[in-house]
């Protein structure tokens, strides 16, 4: 079944680690536990579709 999602906007978070800086990507709708490559802390959790984001969301990428 195909389905087509108006929607289908795929949003990414550019995020800034808390406890190290790192900077990396995240996927706005992350549906596993998205970790800091540096460090390990967790940056995004899932949360009913949209991730929770736990860190400092510096820019918005679409
Ligand atoms: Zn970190």
């Amino acid at each position: 079944m195909v389905r087509v999602n108006r929607e289908n906007r795929s949003t990414f978070l550019r995020v800034k680690c808390p406890d190290c800086e790192n900077e990396q990507i995240v996927f706005e709708r992350a549906s596993t536990v998205v970790e800091c490559n540096v460090c390990g802390r967790v940056l995004a959790e899932p949360h009913g579709g949209k991730a929770d984001i736990k860190a400092e969301i510096m820019a918005v990428l679409e």
